[in-house]
This record gives C-alpha cells, structure tokens and sequence, in this order.
C-alpha cells in the first residue's frame, strides 16, 4: 500500500478538509495542535452513540456488553500502536498532560522529595515542565534542564554533568511541538537508565509522525494524544511498565478503580483500571481505536515517507523567501513535519491573519513553549505543521500567502 499512498485521495476522508474558508479551499497546517478526523472515526463514533451507549463494565445487558468489548478492544488496538506488551499497560486519559499529570502526581508524589532533581528540557511543551514545578513545590525538589543550541537541539555533552544519583526522572519530549526537533531519545534514555533515573516520553507529537515501539525504547511512561493522530479529542494514553504502574498509587479515587470498599479504607483494582477512576470516555476510546485503524491501512512507512518529502519541499522554498527567520535544526533528518518561523517585523499573529484570509490556517504564538521562545529572544512565532493529508497545493498556498505578508510588511 505505501508506494500507492497519494495525500489527495487520503484527503478525501476528511470532511473538514473539503471546506472553502473565507472564499478559499482551507489549506489545514496546524496538524501539530490537531489533526482532522476521517470519515470512517466520525462514523464509528456515531455508531457507537446510536446503537451501542452504555456504561462499561458496570452492566450485564447487552449494550454494556458491547460498550465494554469495543472500549476494550481499542485498548488492544492503542497498545499495538506502540508495540506495549500487554493492553493492561495502557491508562486511558484525557491527553498527553492528564498522562503526565498522572505520573507527577501519582509516581511523583511517592518517589519524590526534598533535594530530588527533575530533569525536563528546554523544549519541552509547558505540559511536561508544569506538573514537574507543581510536584517540586510539593516536595522541595529540585528542576534541571537540559539547554538548546542555536538550531534548538538538545546540548547532550552536558547530560553527564545534569545526571546524578539525585536525579529521580526524567521526562523529556519525544519531538518538540513548537520546532519540530526529534530528540535523540537512544541516546538519552540509556544514559538516564544508567543514572538510575525512571524516564517518561512526552510522545504527544512522537507517537503521530513515527513507529513506536516502547519495548525497546527503554522508557518507564510513553504518553500521547488522541486527536493529534486523527482521533477524537479528550482521549490519550498513558503507557507504562506494568511494573512500574502495579507500584503507584491510584491517581483520582471513584468509581471503576476499586476493588473493595469500606468504611475507612479501600482496595484497588488491578492496573490499568486503578487509574481509571469514574465513567471513562468511552466514545473517545472508540473512536481513537478507529483512527488507529485507518493510519494502519495507510502505514507509518507511507506517512512518514511523504511527510518528510513534503517537508523538503517545504523548507527549500520557505528558504528562499526574504527577510525569513527559520527555527529548529537545519537537517530534515533531525526534523518532524513541523516548521517555525518569523518574518521580517511581521508580527507572527499578522501572517496566520493574512494566511487565514487567504483559507491557509497556521499557528501563531508561543506553542505553550515559553522556555523555548525565550531561549530564541522572540515572544512567538508562526508555524506551518503537516500531515498525511497535507498536499504540495497546500505548501503553494501557504507561500502566496507569504507574499502578501511580505508586499505588506516589507
Ligand atoms: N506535549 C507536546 C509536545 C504537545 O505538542 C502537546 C500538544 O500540543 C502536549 C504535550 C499536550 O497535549 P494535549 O493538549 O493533547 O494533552
């Protein structure tokens, strides 16, 4: 199926994308923040909600039943996406950051204490660096960070100095949202491993624009969301060890995560359910087994293949335009479908205006990556991300778009 893989016929899928915005057909590069969804999740959604609702695991009846099978077997499905051993190992959450919050709170509130360090990076997304200062107010830790260079690279001849018998985690992005840099995790999960630190991978954009596989990996936690891989928001997943989730405590009580209840104390159920506290989301879980389902019939292989071909396209033209600042690495080999920008002293939110009048949506703004725009001494950029559906026509739109931003601003 890869050698036959072609954007346009895969854009088909997507009902949104066959809209006009303002008078033009929408060019969709904001991929990083969500994606679309294809008709086959809105449909399994739908028939979900019209024949199947029920609550899970609560009911003997036959729509319960169903409810229960097709929650699970998504569960099955998540799992295979990133290659865990057992389904048992996936926690339904909301995203990536209620799947951080959970290990901060959970794992983080029994394994950490005064004088502890956390090491996070400077590109993290402000989901993997807030529960850390959350948890470190809690318990007087300590927060490190590993500093970029110049193209927003990780510095990792520093890890050896950053890394020591204090350091108790470290969570570190998989790709930076707001760059696009794709960290050299086979190099810094041994090297954290060998600290004696756990690791979680915040995969919010990993798991999206790459295989996974976190048997070999190395990592204790793997996050990531949903509606960034054509599924449908309020619904992620928090892989962990089993080991490893077997010895933390319950993260929210209710519901679902018990396995006796009395008077002052309770049980708990066994791992995944312990975290799941309360009616999950159930739909979501659903319907993001469904778009594993249609990425799986277009292949990883085949989307990466023609992201970083259109990527290459992409940023040799974005190179040639004038009075253009370009952020992340120059390699496209250390780059996800992703590109950050600035031009001239168009402020970032006057290009997405101008684009968006002529139907091209891109992101303008820090990215929820401060630390990260700080480090470059700018307030925001602009930020064009694709995806399988993303088309060269798109790219051409986006660079019309530029034109104008230029004859305007100079
Ligand atoms: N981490 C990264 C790298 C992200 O790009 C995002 C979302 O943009 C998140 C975490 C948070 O994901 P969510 O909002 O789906 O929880």
């Amino acid at each position: 199926m890869t050698s036959a893989f072609d954007p346009h016929r895969a854009r088909e899928d997507f009902p949104a994308l066959q809209q006009s915005v303002n008078g033009m057909p929408l060019a969709y590069l904001d991929n990083a923040a969500t994606s679309q969804k294809p008709r086959a999740v809105l449909d399994v959604m739908d028939a979900y909600y019209e024949h199947d609702n029920a609550n899970v695991h609560r009911g003997i009846h036959e729509l319960s039943r169903r409810a229960t099978e097709a929650y699970e077997a998504a569960r099955v499905k998540a799992a295979r996406w990133i290659n865990a051993a057992s389904a048992d190992e996936i926690v339904w959450t909301r995203g990536t950051t209620e799947a951080i919050n959970l290990v901060a709170a959970s794992w983080g509130l029994d394994n950490i204490g005064p004088g502890d360090e956390i090491l996070l990076s400077v590109l993290e997304h402000h989901s993997n660096i807030v529960p850390w200062q959350i948890l470190a107010a809690r318990t007087g830790a300590t927060i490190r960070y590993i500093e970029l260079d110049d193209q927003g690279r990780l510095l990792l001849d520093d890890l050896p100095r950053l890394l020591g018998e204090r350091t108790k985690i470290v969570a570190i992005s998989h790709v930076s949202n707001a760059l696009g840099t794709v960290n050299p995790l086979h190099e810094i999960i041994p090297a954290a491993k060998a600290a004696g630190a756990v690791v979680l991978v915040d995969g919010a954009q990993g798991a999206v624009h790459s295989s996974v596989d976190v048997q070999t990996l190395g990592a204790d936690f793997y996050a990531f969301s949903g509606h960034k891989m054509c599924g449908p928001t309020g619904i992620g997943v928090l892989w962990g060890r089993r080991d490893m989730l077997e010895r933390m405590s319950p993260y929210q009580g209710g519901g679902e995560m018990i396995h006796i209840v009395g008077r002052d104390a309770s049980s708990w159920a066994a791992v995944p359910h312990k975290f799941e506290a309360g009616t999950p989301n159930i739909a979501g879980a659903i319907g993001l087994g469904a778009a594993i389902d249609y990425l799986d019939t277009i292949g990883m292989d085949a989307i990466v293949r023609h992201e970083h071909e259109l990527m290459a396209y992409a940023m040799e033209r974005l190179r040639a335009v004038p009075g253009i600042r370009i952020f992340g690495p120059e390699s496209l080999e250390e780059r996800s479908a992703v590109v950050s920008f600035t031009m001239g002293d168009a402020h970032p939110h006057d290009i997405s205006t101008i684009l968006d009048a002529h139907g091209v949506a891109v992101r303008a703004g820090h990215h929820c990556a401060q630390l990260v725009m700080k480090h470059f001494g700018v307030p925001a950029t602009a930020r064009a991300s694709f995806y399988l559906y993303s088309t060269r026509e798109d790219v051409d739109r986006l660079f019309a778009g530029l034109d104008e931003v230029r004859a305007i601003f100079g």
